[in-house]
């Protein structure tokens, strides 16, 4: 497995990564980790890099660069790797490109978690971290009350990035610099969209399913501008890569039948799927004169003449078009 997993801070990359590291045995390397780890030791680097990272802003190629390097060249990235947070923008993934090439190692896939705005930003103010073990917690998901980590019992802490002035900066550092890498993979043939909302373990079952697809060869992609003009994109759990959220468990809302009985008749005007709606309604329409019909019957004594008057609306319902009414 050698793969890179792409998405907005809070898509939840960290998460899933760490889960396909743990099933399938091969290892995650985080960029943001391997930064943290460097200003928690306060190194040189770590040093340059930690006020960057805390103003949300993206950490110099160069170093980035050369940590992910290091990483690689140790003995378990041998069997593959999941990158995570890395690249970030198009010069840091041309960079991994050569960088595999060297090293005989090239990509297989990579998997872009898809989450709408709302969520992220739900996601990341909530995000809380064990400073022992790293455990990832969310105040919105933990019991009411519980402050400390539920491993070793540390007190939780947010990271300095996800403070609330913070989070608005990455999105659009996001935004700008790293969702070109959406249209970049797809015509190389890599990328392969997966719903990220939903359930954990749905969101990873989806992630494990397209980490191990077939690849399809670059010379097959036909990439298709749309209106924001970002490619149109098939993917896992996910009929394009713009927010393909997973539906709710619960019913769906109805519309009344009016409104879709007007509906399908305004689409039948251009489509043969549309025709069969008006059918239907029509259908409906006679429906309700036989049952008006047969009412009008079975009322306890209706005169003569109330007889006649109600065959005679319901003769009217089932010729009005089914558009017409209200
Ligand atoms: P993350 O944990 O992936 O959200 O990363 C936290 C922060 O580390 C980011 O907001 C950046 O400041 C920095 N960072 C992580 N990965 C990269 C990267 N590939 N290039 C530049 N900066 C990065």
């Amino acid at each position: 497995m050698r793969i890179v997993l792409l998405g907005a801070p809070g898509s939840g990359k960290g998460t899933q990564a760490a889960r396909l590291q743990a099933k399938h045995g091969v290892p995650q390397v985080s960029s943001g980790d391997l930064l943290r780890d460097a200003v928690a030791r306060k190194t040189e680097l770590g040093l340059k890099a930690k006020a960057v990272m805390e103003a949300g802003q993206l950490v110099s190629d160069d170093i980035v660069l050369g940590l992910i390097r290091d990483r690689l060249s140790r003995p378990d990235a041998a069997k593959g790797f999941i990158l995570d947070g890395f690249p970030r923008n198009i010069d840091q993934a041309n960079s991994l490109s050569a960088l595999l090439t060297e090293i005989g190692q090239p990509l297989e896939a990579v998997l872009l978690l898809d989450v709408r705005k709302d969520l992220l930003l739900k996601r990341l103010a909530g995000r809380r971290v064990c400073p022992k073990c790293g455990a990832v917690y969310n105040v919105n998901s933990m019991p009411p009350g519980a402050t400390g980590c539920s491993n070793d019992g540390a007190e939780l802490y947010q990271r300095p990035d996800d403070k609330e002035e913070v989070i608005g900066k990455r999105l659009e550092v996001y935004e700008a610099q790293t969702r070109p890498l959406v249209k970049h993979y797809t015509k190389l043939g890599l990328l392969r969209a997966v719903a990220g909302e939903g359930e954990l373990d749905d969101v990873f079952e989806r992630m494990e399913a397209a980490a191990m697809a077939k690849p399809v060869s670059a010379g097959k992609v036909t990439v298709r501008a749309s209106k924001s003009d970002e490619p149109v994109l098939g993917g896992i759990g996910s009929s394009k890569a713009k927010a393909a959220p997973v539906p709710k468990k619960s019913a769906p809302v109805k519309a009344p039948a009016k409104k879709a009985g007007a509906k399908a008749a305004k689409k039948s005007a251009q489509s043969p799927a549309k025709k069969a709606g008006k059918k239907v309604s029509a259908s409906a329409a006679k429906k309700k004169a036989v049952r008006a019909k047969a009412a009008a019957k079975s009322s306890k004594k209706p005169s003569r003449k109330t007889t006649q008057k109600r065959a005679k609306s319901a003769k009217t319902v089932a010729k009005r078009k089914p558009a017409a009414r209200k």
